[in-house]
């Protein structure tokens, strides 16, 4: 189908669409479709082809429920009032679990880190989404981050610990080292996660920064792998 069409519009270009100036395709409708999808992160205009062509394939209810579904998102989505993570309700179902240790709270950097977290199956705590790091290149300031609401959290003195789990990168310890300063006049223990090298990864291909924190790092050895 992608064949018929790029011939189409060789066609197109030469005999009749003269007025198509700038469009790809001899369609503006698909042209516009594969021109959003090519805004999505990581989609060029090959692979957004080929989504709007899968499209077209479906049957129109199918359409409609994925335009639907991306529509209410956006619409009706909300950011939980204690974490910021992304939620149906106010409260999101991970906060509002009684089962889960409340004075423990993960900072992560964004909602994707909730759910590599959640999906390591060990931590049994809350967290707490900044929306992003500390960057002066990119002009995002302590203001622009969730800090002053985990200081509130802290404030209420029902943490114990808090655990920075952010990127390893300038701007994640720039944040860490601010959200220590911040919360050094409160009686909590703050944590960073451990740097080391990946499981699987040859010691002497491991960078030394990385090969170095670990040393720094370095846990008693009980005689189990995990
Ligand atoms: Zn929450």
């Amino acid at each position: 189908m992608f064949a018929k069409i790029t011939q189409l519009h060789y066609l197109c270009k030469k005999d009749i669409c003269e007025n198509t100036m700038g469009q790809e395709y001899p369609s503006a409708l698909f042209e516009r479709a594969v021109s959003e999808f090519s805004k999505l992160p990581g989609i060029g205009r090959k692979t957004a082809t080929r989504l709007v062509l899968h499209i077209l394939r479906q049957q129109q209810s199918e359409v409609e429920n994925f335009a639907d579904a991306m529509t209410r998102l956006k619409k009706e989505v909300k950011y939980c009032k204690h974490c910021h993570g992304i939620s149906d309700t106010e409260v999101c179902p991970i906060c509002a679990n009684p089962a889960r240790d409340h004075s423990l709270i993960c900072v992560v950097e964004n909602i994707r880190d909730i759910l590599a977290v959640e999906n390591t199956m060990q931590f049994k705590g809350v967290y707490h989404v900044l929306g992003g790091v500390i960057s002066p290149m990119d002009g995002i300031s302590p203001g622009d981050l969730q800090i002053e609401s985990l200081v509130g959290r802290v404030a209420t003195g029902d943490v114990k610990e808090v655990i920075l789990a952010l990127s390893p990168t300038m701007e994640g310890d720039t944040t860490n080292f601010y959200i220590f300063r911040k919360l050094s006049g409160y009686d909590v223990k703050l944590s960073v996660i451990a740097r080391g090298i990946s499981v699987g990864d040859e010691l002497e291909y491991t960078d030394e920064v990385t090969l170095g924190r670990s040393i720094i790092n370095r846990t008693p050895f009980t005689g189990k792998t995990f």
